[in-house]
């Protein structure tokens, strides 16, 4: 349930709609969390990768899972036929400590056409929920999809990321997820973090 914003706050911006604010819910807020580290030690149920639209590796947190998972990953991914962008694809997890790993295929971002940018990226993070609860993945652990190499400011992809996670927790399957970790890797993403998830997940 929304509200509208008090004049003169903070409007919020993407999917939630621009003059909203959420309500404040402890049950919701306790749902999700954000995590300095490195993704590939995460034992969550599912891991999301920002990979490419090979699915075949790269650098980054692609490389890094590929490493950790080991060779079976490689193999699986090669199966898959790639990914559009805005998308996503699941494997298994190999020598990782999660179960699943959710291969997402963030935008290149482009600051000209802007609102795409914006709109592949909650794709990626609504696909990636949906293929957790298709494959009874209760927790999952995001990484900063696009905002690496793919040039993504932070502070625009942390209200995307987050404005998309509260709608699908708040939607019909959301019941099926009980935690969403956001992964930091970087300050910026930390800051990012910190700065919007009292707007979208406002303390109680
Ligand atoms: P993209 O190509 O989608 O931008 P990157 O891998 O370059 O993907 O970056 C995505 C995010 O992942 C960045 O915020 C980067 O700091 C972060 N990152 C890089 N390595 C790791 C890791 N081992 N664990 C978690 N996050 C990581």
């Amino acid at each position: 349930k929304l509200q509208a914003a008090v004049p003169g706050s903070k409007p919020i911006p993407t999917i939630l709609g621009p003059n909203t604010i959420p309500e404040p819910s402890k049950a919701l807020n306790d749902r999700v969390a954000v995590l300095r580290g490195d993704i590939t030690t995460i034992a969550a149920d599912a891991i999301v990768n920002a990979a490419n639209r090979s699915l075949l590796g790269g650098g980054g947190v692609d490389g890094a899972i590929h490493r950790a998972a080991g060779s079976g990953l490689y193999d699986e991914c090669k199966t898959l036929n790639g990914c559009p962008t805005g998308s996503a694809k699941i494997t298994d997890a190999y020598a990782l400590h999660c179960r699943k790993i959710i291969h997402a295929v963030g935008p290149v971002y482009d600051p000209i056409r802007h609102e795409r940018s914006e709109e592949k990226l909650i794709g990626c993070y609504n696909r990636s929920l949906e293929l957790a609860v298709e494959h009874n993945c209760r927790t999952i652990a995001f990484s900063g999809i696009s905002t690496g190499i793919y040039g993504y400011p932070s502070r625009e992809a942390a209200p995307a990321a987050l404005s998309a996670v509260r709608k699908f927790l708040t939607g019909k399957n959301g019941k099926k997820i009980d935690k969403v970790i956001f992964v930091t890797f970087e300050r910026k993403d930390v800051d990012a973090y910190d700065e919007a998830i009292p707007l979208y997940f406002p303390p109680v």
